[in-house]
């Protein structure tokens, strides 16, 4: 259903058409730095320590991220090796210049062991999906033929709706939650095998229904008219991901949504420090854009954010009150 995302990712300009957090305000990604940092200590301050993105996009939220963390915790920033999972070799030429020294990967497979924190927003929703329909004589899938659906008969799909009603799997979403399910339940030699950050759009719980979208130049389009020059996007099954995690052994906290998360974290706080000293103009304008990655119609609720995380850890940050 999204083979066309790859190519608009590889030869569009993304970044122009929607604002993702990380690009609406700065204190996004310095949350998640001191957020990855106090994780890291209730890890038991792993050195090394993999610090994985996946879909860096930019380099945005993770150059945010390690100045904010640098400050507070040099010991930190002094343990980490930098993994940056990416497939646009276009973002990936922007990412080497803010994040110098970073290993890139294509695929998340590819990331090495050990002890690993990893982040990624609004990486799931770009992930491809299948849609299953439940029709009066059967299922069938929902595929894309020249630039119109076409049905073909399928197998049940894991989750029931009713007649008419879609269901959307996410493979890869789903191969990556029992992937870190495996290795975050895997204790070696006495060290806590890793943490991962999702946070992305999606109903807490599986719905069914055409959650399929397309971008193109900031506005809603047609998925099916020229193929690679829009983004495309589904809502992520938090519910199902978490599901998948758990049963191979992870543990997982959330979702919460993104505007509680941010806001439990210090996001207003941070937003007044930034803002101190500067013009009036200029002290709206932050909070302004500080307030749409929280309010519950900007992205403070439709976003969720969720972690997988080895089994027996103390509470992360964030996720309770
Ligand atoms: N995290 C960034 C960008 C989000 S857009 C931000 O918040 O601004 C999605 C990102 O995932 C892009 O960098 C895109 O190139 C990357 N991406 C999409 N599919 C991918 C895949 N299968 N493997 C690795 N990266 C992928």
């Amino acid at each position: 259903m999204q083979r066309a995302n790859a190519r608009y990712y590889a030869t569009g300009e993304p970044f122009r058409e929607f604002a993702t957090g990380p690009e609406i305000s700065q204190v996004f990604g310095e949350i998640l730095g001191l957020w990855a940092a106090t994780v890291w200590e209730v890890m038991g301050r792993p050195d090394p320590l993999l610090l994985v993105e996946l879909g860096p996009g930019r380099g945005t939220l993770m150059r945010d991220a390690l100045r904010a963390a640098s400050q507070v915790a040099p010991n930190f920033r002094s343990a980490l090796a930098l993994h940056l999972v990416e497939t646009s070799p276009k973002l990936r030429s922007l990412q080497e210049v803010l994040l110098p020294g970073a290993a890139w990967h294509a695929d998340w497979r590819e990331i090495p062991d050990g002890p690993m924190l990893l982040l990624a927003n609004e990486f799931l929703d770009a992930l491809p999906i299948r849609q299953f329909i439940r029709r009066p004589g059967g299922w069938t899938e929902r595929f894309v033929f020249g630039q119109r659906f076409v049905e073909r008969p399928a197998a049940a799909p894991p989750r029931d709706a009713p007649e008419g009603g879609i269901v959307e799997v996410c493979e890869p979403a789903l191969a990556l939650a029992g992937a870190l399910g495996e290795r975050f339940a895997a204790t070696r030699g006495g060290l806590i095998p890793g943490v991962a950050l999702f946070l992305d759009y999606g109903p807490a719980a599986s719905a069914p229904g055409d959650s399929l979208q397309a971008l193109r130049d900031g506005r809603p389009a047609d998925p099916l008219a020229d193929p690679g020059t829009a983004d495309l996007t589904a809502h992520v099954d938090f519910q199902a991901f978490a599901a998948m995690a758990r049963a191979r052994g992870a543990e997982v906290s959330g979702p919460v949504a993104q505007g509680l998360f941010l806001t439990r974290l210090g996001l207003f706080q941070r937003l007044d420090r930034l803002a101190r000293g500067r013009s009036p103009a200029m002290a709206a304008a932050l909070l302004a854009a500080g307030r749409r990655l929280v309010e519950p119609d900007g992205m403070g609720r439709l976003f969720k954010v969720m972690a997988v995380a080895s089994p027996n850890l103390p509470p992360l940050p964030g996720f309770a009150p």
